[in-house]
């Protein structure tokens, strides 16, 4: 390193510290393992290379930072709780500045006349359904990281989760954001209106922008009436197109309250029957089940009763074949955790190439056949293993290694042909090859071959427009050319 290359680098840390703080700012070079928890990715897949983590405390810290790091040119790669599965949150470049925002962590309003809460970005998912909850209210964003990911993270990738059929994804939550742009200023459209039209919507476009645009800082979020009527249904159907004929049915039924519709197949009872203690509420030999959920703020009359009802119409027109209805809080866990458990299940059966896709609700059953047939061909005896959220069309369409071959050579030899086949299908039916997780630096390239090319090429430009040095999360989402 030149004498100048070492002053220019020492002006940084001096800058740094300066901003936050000595406690607030620790160097590779000065602590190398202190920062390995901010270096890896949270499932230890791969670790990461940074100059430095820094954890301010408040928006004008954020800001100097920012100016501070493009004063010195640096990558800028901001991060929430690390829970995310794209390697978005990595740092890889031994110059970069991890700016870890947990310290902004305070509700700055909370405003039931307008029904919203503002939050700082650092604060931890749960503790906004929490804090939301003990004021008699409801935050909705519910997903299986909400004890330590963070409610910037969420926007940052529009999580959506298990209510988003009732009251939306991240993005639609989000009346306001503040932001802090690539030059070090802070943008302001932290409010909470509901009909806002002066202009383009810069707070959607930051939503979603995986950090590549610039660092949310703050939010203003909806809340809602408490779930005071909720009923969890467990069902057995024979086949994908019966389930998404229940979906249309139960919500031409209960219009608006349907809040959750998962789909579960059943290799996924068989495994998470072997490899853990939580049991399959109907006969395990069903080819599909869906955990539903219906919710109401309201007590007219209890949603659980009007479902009997229901499941028996259904049952006479052979679209399920059994059903379970919970009678009370702890058989609601119980379904809610088989959905849980069945993800986790999953390492049992060795290595699974996996695909977060979705296409238009009517194209799911349609998506699952081809799929399957397909990549039976390619790969015989490859155990195919769809899960998700039908309700928006979200399928995780994981293809698990086939009993008898080795992981080494089912990854080597099929994960590139099974994913483009999977992909392909998807694409076809006009569907998203990223519908849950966001790209990250780990589908960058799917980018180029199924991003639109129009849409790709003002993506480009968006992210030079707000980031000329491309210093903001740089290797994700879009690359410059
Ligand atoms: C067990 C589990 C279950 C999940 N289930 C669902 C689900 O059902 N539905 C769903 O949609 N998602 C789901 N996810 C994904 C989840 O939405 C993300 O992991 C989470 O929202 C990311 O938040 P985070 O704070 O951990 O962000 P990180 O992982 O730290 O970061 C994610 C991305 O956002 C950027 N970022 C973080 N904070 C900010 C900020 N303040 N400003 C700008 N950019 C920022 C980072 O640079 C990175 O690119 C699940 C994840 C896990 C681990």
């Amino acid at each position: 390193m030149t004498n100048n290359a070492s002053k220019t680098v020492a002006d940084l840390k001096r800058s740094l510290t300066l901003t936050v703080g000595h406690g607030n700012v620790w160097f590779a070079d000065d602590d190398a393992a202190r920062l390995l928890p901010y270096l890896s990715e949270s499932r230890g897949r791969r670790m990461g290379r940074a100059f430095a983590v820094v954890f301010p405390t408040c928006t004008e810290e954020v800001a100097k930072v920012v100016a501070t790091c493009h004063f010195h040119k640096v990558p800028i790669v901001t991060q929430g709780g690390n829970t995310g599965r794209c390697f978005g949150a990595q740092a890889d470049d031994e110059r970069a500045v991890i700016i870890q925002l947990k310290h902004l962590n305070r509700v700055r309003d909370f405003d039931p006349d307008n029904m919203t809460i503002t939050v700082e970005a650092g604060m931890i998912l749960q503790d906004v359904q929490r804090y939301v909850a003990e004021r008699g209210y409801f935050f909705s964003l519910s997903l299986g990281a909400e004890g330590s990911c963070q409610i910037g993270g969420n926007l940052a990738v529009n999580a959506g989760g298990i209510n988003v059929l009732r009251y939306g994804n991240a993005r639609e939550l989000t009346l306001g954001v503040e932001a802090v742009i690539a030059n070090g200023t802070v943008l302001n459209a932290l409010h909470g209106l509901r009909k806002n039209n002066t202009g383009y919507d810069l707070k959607n476009l930051l939503i979603g922008s995986e950090g590549t645009l610039g660092i949310i800082t703050a939010a203003t979020l909806k809340i809602f009436a408490p779930e005071s009527n909720t009923s969890h249904a467990f069902i057995a159907l024979a086949s994908v197109e019966d389930a998404v004929t229940t979906l249309r049915r139960l919500q031409q039924r209960f219009e608006g309250r349907v809040s959750t519709f998962e789909l579960l197949p059943n290799l996924a009872m068989t495994l998470m029957e072997q490899h853990s203690d939580v049991k399959c509420p109907l006969d395990n030999h069903h080819p599909w089940y869906v955990w539903y959920k219906l919710a109401d703020s309201q007590i007219t009359r209890p949603l659980r009763d009007e479902q009997i009802t229901f499941l028996r119409d259904l049952q006479v027109d052979g679209l399920i074949i059994d059903a379970a209805l919970a009678h009370n809080e702890r058989v609601k866990q119980h379904f809610e955790h088989i959905r849980e458990t069945i993800v986790e299940v999953q390492k049992h059966a060795g290595f699974a190439i996996k695909h977060d896709v979705s296409v238009p609700v009517s194209s799911i059953a349609q998506l699952i056949a081809a799929g399957n047939a397909a990549v039976q061909q390619a790969c015989p005896n490859v155990r195919p293993y769809p899960f998700g959220h039908v309700g928006d069309g979200n399928i995780h369409y994981n293809l698990m290694c086939p009993e008898d071959m080795d992981d080494a050579s089912f990854m080597s030899q099929y994960k590139d042909k099974l994913q483009k086949i999977i992909l392909d299908i998807v694409d076809g039916l006009g569907g998203s090859f990223s519908a849950e997780h966001g790209i990250g630096s780990q589908k960058v390239e799917l980018m180029q071959t199924y991003q639109d090319p129009v849409a790709l090429d003002m993506m480009r430009r968006i992210k030079h427009a707000f980031d000329p040095f491309n210093l903001m999360n740089p290797g994700k989402v879009v690359v410059p050319r």
